[in-house]
């Protein structure tokens, strides 16, 4: 293949990375078979970018009929494992776009009048032909995104639990709610649904992803359009269809297919939410675009996840959990194990042991062999570009490569070494930028205090998590970290009934949980005036949210107030207490209130005190005196 070969012909002058950096082992592979066949030349591989653009797409676009310019028109998903185009789908144009968004827009009151039993009924059915269909969902998902074919039906199958979750709990929060009622009047609150939202999503889950906002967003009546990335677009294909096979109608929910600019577009039109998930550089020009609409918008972005083993842990058990959390699904996740700090006694023990464990994940070029673990980069040339830079980047400041380092040499795909760095520091860009690959770092520390220190110096606040037998280090990681999640013994896990949130960089707003339901509807409040005699509305009524009186809170108030502090007793206070009165010296004039309260237009006539700017006072006169008079004595000496 054209662009294959080109990596070939560059790595030929490459120079191996052991010889570089003085590796503490390189050739210690045995299932891996990967890691003596590694290349370091990064320079050789930016310039091989250079010449195609660094956009596959258009490298194979070149040799069609219609040259660069299919690439306007059309996708072409390339297998990452393969580099062979799967197919061409057309994308969305500005045109189309516009119609989508009015089917969408014209159809929504019908959409959100639809009854909870009809959707939850859709969304069922849905569920059932994801598990039916999972052997073909799963081979496409392989062929587009080199997801190993046992992870992508891991995937497709955990969204069982996800969608039964927001089946049993949507109609409770979107249910109309009386919060009192009393003989004079009734506060109610209903929710609505937002309207038609638009979901753009990214391709490292793409199930998970897009589901997370595509079935709660229609259960609570919201029309949809979903943008997938254009490296899961075929997946997103395929959730369409199950979806109207599944009886959801057209109108409610829509693809649509392109890149960056199609998706610009869609921000452009008068959409109600925005729901994203992706990089952090692409949520910030998403909020840019946004900016002074006050359109809801989420984003979950990047991450930087750390964890901690302490010298407590299992060690065994801690390297096992921890090199899976890193290196699953390649390393491309978002709450995938990128930084790992170690306590210094236990530091050699562990690395060799993660070392270890990460050599009995399978590599392989067939992503479609039920025991592949690694599969190749989804995002090929540019992936592999920004992996080199950051490793390289830490080699040079002082890393040492334990495992790994580069692409796989005579490769058909976009495959990487899988890769341990040690040795690493704060100041290297591989500890500061998203990884988002099969590479993971270890920096030794020398306790909780300075662990805790260093997993929260980034910009982001995705996961932090703790290896520890001692709970109380573990309270403390807990405790202190500034993350959406913290993990106890775990790590790279998301649950569908906790919100999935980041802090800082890593985004905002949150998906599953509760407040992955409730950030599809927005709140009306009513509220109801008796236009009759009292019980107009019937018998009183208060909702839970009403606090009763609480015993325990008056008696720590009147125990409290015996201690120290004296309370004012508002109900029974005389108003001089609490409003002392202010004294105003004004003036009467004639015709006016005797009391001298109010002037005719209501407002006291009020002269008040102020001294006269220009008026020339004793204290004046005596200071110009004495400025007289030391002028006088200067003149007498001189
Ligand atoms: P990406 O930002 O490149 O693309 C995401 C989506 O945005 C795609 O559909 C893409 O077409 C679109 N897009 C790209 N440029 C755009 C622009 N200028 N305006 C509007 N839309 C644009 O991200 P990706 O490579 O698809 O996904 C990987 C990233 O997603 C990683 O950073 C990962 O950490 C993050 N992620 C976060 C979570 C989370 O829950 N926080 C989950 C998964 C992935």
């Amino acid at each position: 293949m054209y662009q294959i070969s080109r990596i070939g012909r560059l790595t030929k002058n490459a120079r191996s990375v052991s010889s570089m950096i003085g590796s503490r082992s390189t050739n210690t592979s045995n299932t891996t078979l990967v890691n003596n066949k590694i290349k370091n030349e990064t320079h050789s591989i930016r310039q091989y970018a250079n010449v195609t653009g660094g956009n596959i797409m258009s490298s194979t676009f070149s040799k069609t009929p219609m040259g660069i310019f299919a690439d306007q028109l059309f996708l072409q998903p390339i297998n990452p494992a393969t580099n062979q185009p799967i197919t061409d789908l057309k994308i969305d144009t500005k045109i189309t776009l516009q119609q989508k968004y009015e089917k969408a827009y014209l159809y929504k009151e019908q959409w959100k009048n639809t009854s909870a039993i009809d959707k939850k009924i859709m969304i069922t059915k849905f569920r059932d032909l994801l598990v039916e269909r999972v052997d073909k969902l799963a081979s496409d998902l392989t062929d587009e995104s080199g997801k190993p074919i046992t992870q992508a039906r891991n995937e497709i199958l955990a969204v069982v639990e996800r969608i039964n979750f927001f089946l049993h709990n949507f109609e409770d929060i979107v249910a109309d709610k009386v919060i009192r009622t009393t003989d004079k009047f009734k506060e109610l609150l209903v929710q609505e649904p937002l309207g038609v939202i638009a979901n753009i999503s990214a391709w490292n889950y793409p199930f998970f992803i897009s589901l997370n906002v595509i079935i709660p967003a229609l259960l609570t009546g919201n029309c949809v359009l979903f943008k997938p990335s254009e490296f899961s677009s075929i997946t997103g294909l395929n959730i369409m269809a199950l979806l109207y096979e599944a009886g959801v109608p057209e109108p409610a929910f829509q693809i649509v297919l392109g890149k960056s600019i199609i998706s610009q577009s869609l921000l452009n039109l008068p959409i109600d939410g925005v729901f994203f998930t992706g990089s952090n550089a692409t949520g910030k020009k998403i909020s840019e675009t946004l900016v002074g609409r006050m359109v809801k918008t989420q984003l979950e972005l990047g991450g930087k996840d750390a964890v901690y083993v302490h010298k407590s842990a299992d060690i065994y058990k801690a390297a096992a959990s921890v090199a899976d959390g890193a290196m699953y699904n390649t390393g491309q996740g978002c709450c995938s194990v990128e930084r790992i700090y170690v306590d210094k006694e236990i530091y050699d023990k562990f690395t060799q042991e993660l070392v270890n464990v990460v050599k009995t994940f399978k590599f392989s070029f067939d992503p479609k062999n039920p025991k592949t673990y690694f599969g190749p980069l989804t995002r090929g040339v540019a992936q592999i570009e920004h992996l080199q830079k950051l490793i390289g980047n830490a080699l040079k400041r002082g890393a040492i490569l334990e495992l790994g380092g580069n692409v796989v040499e005579d490769a058909p795909g976009y495959f990487f070494a899988p890769t341990v760095l040690s040795n690493v520091h704060e100041n290297m860009d591989i500890q500061k930028e998203e990884i988002f690959g099969p590479v993971v770092t270890i920096q030794p520390v020398s306790g909780v205090e300075e662990a805790v220190a260093q997993m929260n110096n980034t910009a982001f606040g995705l996961t932090n998590a703790v290896y520890a037998q001692d709970s109380k280090v573990a309270n403390f990681v807990i405790q202190k970290s500034n993350t959406g999640t913290v993990y106890w013994n775990a790590c790279d896990r998301v649950s569908p009934y906790l919100p999935w949130s980041g802090r800082n960089q890593s985004g905002i707003g949150s998906t599953l949980g509760v407040e992955g339901i409730r950030n599809f509807v927005k709140p009306k409040a009513i509220h109801l005036i008796s236009p009759g005699p009292a019980q107009f509305f019937g018998e009183s009524y208060a909702s839970e949210i009403i606090p009763p009186t609480n015993p325990d809170l008056e008696s720590l108030v009147a125990q409290k107030a015996s201690q120290s502090i004296q309370y004012t007793d508002i109900d029974n206070a005389a108003p001089t207490e609490l409003f002392p009165p202010v004294e105003i010296d004004f003036q009467v004039e004639d015709g006016h209130d005797e009391d001298g309260l109010l002037s005719e237009s209501g407002m006291p006539d009020i002269e008040e005190d102020h001294p006269d700017p220009n008026e020339i006072t004793d204290d004046d006169m005596s200071i110009l005196e004495d400025i007289k008079n030391q002028l006088d004595s200067n003149k007498k000496n001189e």
